[in-house]
């Protein structure tokens, strides 16, 4: 690997703007393929990147000819090319200038990884089949048996569950919960042709969720993985919403064994990098929901909360091998954190007045901090995220906040 490696980027998002932000004082140049005006290039400019589609194999080769090793902001990208570029390599002209050679380029995490993650159905049995707890689930058939399909698992798992969407769904965007009989036909209609599975409905307290850096050696032999704190977050409409650090109410004994199946779910699969672990808390027992193989929205807080060693930065350490010391761990800096996302309203500017509260509150306390991602208001649409931290408990620093979480609360109303 050169010096100053350069790192091709598959999704130019808030994720990968934030992946910029962390990569520009260190010297890493990242290379990025989206659309031109994309929340990333806004704020990193150089002459590598590529306009396109993540899941155009031809975009995907030429951002893999200009980069030292690839990796992703978002797990809906075109694979199989991933997994030619890391086997077989992309054509670059040779260093002679007579003709071209091949040039092999790591992808992290694994291409395995990335596959095995874009169905969700695949990614639980595969869990499931390792040990690892996931609420119950079946495949649901297509064509003429579909319906029979869904009616055997309403006999399985009984109402209401779920059927979702295997592949390309994110914020529930591919969830349908099926409360009775009555819902087989909108259910049908609604989700269309695509491949699905039913799932036991979990009726969890909680949902809890863990950032998992992965370190791997060039052979492909996992070195370690490092848990960050556990999180709760939110969900409305399916969609996260808040973050809570620590989880409210919730010993400690739960967070640990949150950290444990965290790590060893990411052990099983490939690759370096960052990974998401979200899991519904039953009783006391933890299920995996699923996995996010990238920095994630319930590890924005990471930013201010494990300065130096965010969510972002440890992506950039993992997949650079960069990682300082196997012995270290993520140490939270402050004892409560919360994360609001700013979420698109009704009208352009809805959230104006969440973004004035958030600079106020700023002015008067300093412990918040507001994140914007350059991206136009939709209904519903994240388009930015505050943070705020205190030395208080997470329910005192929530009372302290309510008047931001009031005011995010009634631009979704
Ligand atoms: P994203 O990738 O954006 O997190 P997604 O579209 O992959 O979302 P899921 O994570 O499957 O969707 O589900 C979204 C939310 O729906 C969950 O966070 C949870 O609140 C609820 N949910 C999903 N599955 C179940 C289940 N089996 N039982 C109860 N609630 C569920
Ligand atoms: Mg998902
Ligand atoms: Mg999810």
């Amino acid at each position: 690997m050169t010096k100053n490696p350069v790192i091709g980027l598959l999704g130019g998002g808030q994720l990968g703007r934030m992946l910029c932000q962390a990569a520009a004082p260190l010297g890493i140049t990242i290379a990025v393929l989206d659309a031109e005006d994309c929340p990333a290039k806004q704020i990193n400019h150089n002459d590598l990147h590529v306009t396109g589609s993540f899941k155009d194999p031809e975009k995907i080769k030429k951002l893999a000819s200009r980069c030292d090793v690839l990796t992703v902001e978002i797990e809906h990208v075109e694979c199989d090319v991933l997994e030619e570029i890391a086997t077989k390599g992309v054509e670059v002209p040779s260093p002679d200038g007579n003709g071209t050679i091949m040039k092999r380029v790591p992808v992290h995490p694994s291409y395995k990884t990335i596959r095995l993650i874009q169905d969700k159905f695949q990614q639980k049995e595969y869990f499931a089949n390792n040990w690892l707890p996931v609420a119950p689930q079946m495949a649901i058939e297509s064509g003429h048996g579909r319906i029979a399909s869904i009616q055997e698992a309403a006999k399985r798992f009984g109402f209401p569950f779920m059927l979702k969407g295997a592949k390309g769904s994110y914020d529930g965007r591919g969830n349908f919960k099926v409360r009775g009989t009555d819902d087989f036909e909108s259910a049908v209609a609604q989700m269309g042709d695509q491949p699905l599975y039913a799932e036991k409905f979990v009726p969890f307290q909680m949902e809890l969720a863990v950032m998992v850096m992965r370190t791997e050696d060039d052979d492909g032999n996992l070195k370690n993985v490092y848990p960050y704190p556990v999180v709760e977050t939110i969900h409305e409409d399916s969609i996260c919403t808040k973050v809570f650090f620590p989880p409210r109410n919730v010993a400690e004994s739960i967070t640990q064994k949150a950290q444990k199946v965290a790590c060893d779910v990411v052990s099983r699969l490939w690759g370096r990098g960052v990974f998401a672990v979200e899991m519904f808390l039953v009783g006391d027992e933890i299920l995996i929901n699923e996995i996010a193989p990238r920095p994630h929205n319930s590890g924005h807080l990471t930013i201010e909360l494990v300065p130096q060693r965010s969510q972002f930065r440890a992506q950039l350490d993992s997949i650079l091998d960069r990682v300082p010391s196997p012995e270290f761990s993520f140490v939270p800096q402050f004892p409560s954190a919360i994360m609001l996302n700013i979420l698109g309203g009704a009208e352009p500017h809805s959230h104006d007045k969440l973004v004035n509260l958030a600079t106020s509150f700023y002015h008067r306390h300093a412990n918040a901090a507001l994140n914007l991602y350059g991206k136009e208001s939709k209904p519903g649409r994240k388009i930015g995220h505050i943070t705020a931290w205190g030395q208080s408990s997470v329910e005192q620093l929530s009372d302290r906040i309510g008047h931001l979480i009031k005011c995010m609360d009634d631009i979704r109303a």
